[in-house]
């Protein structure tokens, strides 16, 4: 039976409760008076405090995203730009994959890593080819980074990724640092938790894959990866052993997209339930060619449209959680996406195990490569585009560098108050990264960019601070945070 505080995967991501929203939203996806008012319990709210948005039940999101009525699905559109402009603004946080080990003993059937491809080569990073990936990546300009790598607990364990985690945050190349590691590794205990958390990690990011329990279990034959309930409830594993920052994700194309959507939503509804905290992020992948993996043989691929209405849809129904895309989407999809919610994206990602060091921008190897990159602009060309586009490119890692993780975070974000924090911190870090790795034409437009936009910070005290900072950054210092 559903019960979203349940701690069984099977109650709080229930099959019949699933099945039941769905054939609600295909019921009412005509009821006009249904769609409006889930429309308008949606819609920012000015409080005393700020800007508040009430989000939505995975009930009244599912009847939004099955929702078959043209100009209403375009009112959804706008209330998600809306929302998206209420909390980031025209901001998008920057970040990488740094891929450690592809040694995995499991049998994903949609990832060239799994354990019975005999053909892909198998490398795992020494703790000196850590060190020369980061400097390749600080070098771009990245100071957050996601450290990815197959489950293997010969090949990765625990200590091989926290050695890591400490080589990463240890070097200080020129003007570099990584300044925050998020981990993306194989559910795990509570203890391995605990150690990643004082490891001083970021978020933890484990992608669901499907929420559907018959599916997840022929796509993941074997391997400890084949348990759903184990899968499904890292995330409390995780908050048990004291992170307070979890990032879901679906692979989506690999069932159908209306009951993952719904199934993520109630994950989401139960951590917040549980914990008192939702998912810090949400990530939206899309199954992507691959070496050993063709996507046209998963027959419930989306397209494009589609995919711009889940992103709205996640929008609105959780308007305080990041929103990540990844190069697998390329520039224009990540074009129209980032105005409907997506909050963070990769930039000169590359998606193999020590695919930066000792490659040019245009150099890519692919003999290790998890998944094909669309999108395979430099850094610093994306950068570039954002600013073209109207957006502000921001490498600020500050709320966790100051603490403000799990509810901390989430209150002062409920209330729109961290804008106040989000606005100068990335105007900062941009001029950071102006000053050190920019091109000639990205300097200018990024210094076009800031001129512009600091005269929107309204507090004059915050003004005053951040104009003397962006001066001291010219002068040489560095890592200014709100
Ligand atoms: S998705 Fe992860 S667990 Fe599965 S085969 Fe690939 S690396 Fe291994
Ligand atoms: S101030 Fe916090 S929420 Fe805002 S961009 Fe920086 S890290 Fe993210």
């Amino acid at each position: 039976m559903y019960d979203v505080r349940s701690l069984k995967a099977e109650e709080f991501i229930n099959d019949e409760e699933i099945l039941d929203t769905l054939a609600y939203a295909e019921a009412n996806k005509n009821n006009r008076e249904l769609i409006e008012e889930i429309l308008e319990k949606a819609a920012p709210k000015k409080t005393g405090k700020g800007v508040e948005c009430a989000g939505l039940s995975h009930r009244e999101a599912s009847v939004l995203l099955a929702c078959d009525i043209p100009e209403l699905n375009e009112k959804m559109y706008s209330l998600a730009r809306e929302i998206k402009e209420a909390f980031y603004g025209n901001r998008i946080v920057m970040f990488a994959p740094l891929y450690l080990s592809n040694y995995c003993v499991n049998q994903c059937v949609y990832c060239p890593y799994h354990i019975q491809n005999k053909e892909i080569p198998r490398k795992k990073l020494t703790q000196e080819e850590v060190r020369n990936e980061v400097i390749a990546l600080q070098d771009m300009g990245h100071k957050r980074l996601a450290i990815e790598s197959g489950e293997d607990p010969v090949n990765n364990p625990i200590e091989y990724i926290l050695e890591c985690i400490k080589t990463i945050y240890s070097i200080k190349h020129k003007n570099g640092e990584i300044r925050r590691v998020n981990v993306n590794i194989a559910a795990t205990t509570v203890e391995n938790y605990r150690k990643l958390h004082d490891a001083g990690i970021g978020t933890y990011i484990l992608f669901q894959e499907t929420y559907h329990k018959e599916s997840y279990e022929k796509l993941h034959p074997a391997g400890p990866k084949h348990n759903y309930a184990y899968h499904t409830e890292a995330m409390d594993r995780a908050m048990e052993g004291g992170i307070d920052d979890v990032g879901l994700g679906v692979l989506f194309g690999l069932d159908k997209y209306k009951y993952e959507f719904a199934g993520l939503l109630m994950h989401a509804e139960h951590l917040e339930a549980v914990h008192g905290v939702g998912p810090h992020t949400i990530s939206v992948p899309r199954i992507k060619r691959a070496a050993d993996i063709d996507p046209n043989v998963f027959d419930n691929s989306i397209d494009d449209d589609i995919f711009a209405k889940i992103i709205a849809c996640i929008r609105i129904a959780v308007p305080y959680t990041g929103m990540i895309i990844s190069t697998r989407e390329n520039e224009e999809c990540r074009d129209r996406v980032l105005g409907l919610g997506v909050s963070q994206i990769s930039g000169g990602s590359r998606t193999s195990v020590g695919g930066y060091a000792g490659y040019s921008a245009e150099e890519r190897p692919h003999d290790t490569e998890q998944f094909d990159v669309s999108d395979q602009r430099s850094l610093d060309e994306v950068v570039k585009w954002l600013i073209d586009t109207g957006h502000i490119p921001s490498f600020c890692t500050a709320c966790y560098r100051e603490g403000r993780t799990g509810d901390r975070f989430m209150s002062l974000c409920k209330v729109g108050q961290i804008q106040n924090c989000c606005h100068p911190n990335a105007l900062m870090t941009l001029q950071e990264f102006l000053e050190d790795y920019a091109s000639p034409e990205t300097k200018a437009a990024g210094e076009a960019l800031i001129a512009r936009e600091i005269n929107k910070v309204t507090n004059p005290k915050v003004l005053e601070r951040a104009i003397q900072n962006l001066k001291d950054i010219k002068n040489g210092k560095r890592d200014f945070r709100f």
